[in-house]
């Protein structure tokens, strides 16, 4: 899911990969890397028609969702990202980029609720949006 810190950006600092395989962080002991899967977006509410059918048009895919946190909407595409390894430890992790330097528990998804609401298909979105589903 990544990615402000209030986002849940998909990306942080995990451990290193030379040396002895120790957590960076002794708080994402125990996590699976979740901000290192499913990459997370910033987008617009949807207003016009035309934007909600874009948008019903990505919901189709199941591995798309939209959540919406403080108001502001966000696109999720599931996913894996290309540095972690088998074990979940990240083999960049000198070089990671900024956005995964600033994303840190406890401010991230492995500690509570990151959404106040998810939309998985096209009928919750017309539904969120108090829309009759088009047909
Ligand atoms: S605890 Fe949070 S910051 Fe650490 S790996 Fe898990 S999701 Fe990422
Ligand atoms: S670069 Fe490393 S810290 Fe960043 S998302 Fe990929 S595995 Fe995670």
């Amino acid at each position: 899911m990544s990615k402000t810190k209030t986002h849940r950006t998909n990306v942080t600092g995990r451990k290193r990969k030379t040396g002895p395989r120790q957590r960076m962080l002794d708080a994402c002991n125990g996590c699976p890397a979740k901000c290192c899967h499913d990459l997370v977006m910033h987008i617009t509410k949807p207003r016009t028609r035309d934007d909600i059918d874009e948008l019903k048009w990505e919901l189709q895919y199941d591995t798309v969702r939209v959540f919406i946190v403080n108001y502001r909407w966000h696109r999720i595409i599931a996913g894996r990202c290309m540095y972690l390894d088998e074990d979940n430890f990240c083999t960049i992790y000198d070089r990671r980029p900024k956005r995964c330097r600033e994303h840190n528990p406890p401010d991230c998804e492995h500690y509570g609720e990151f959404y106040d609401v998810m939309i998985s298909t096209p009928e919750e979105l017309d539904e969120h949006l108090g829309r009759k589903p088009a047909g």
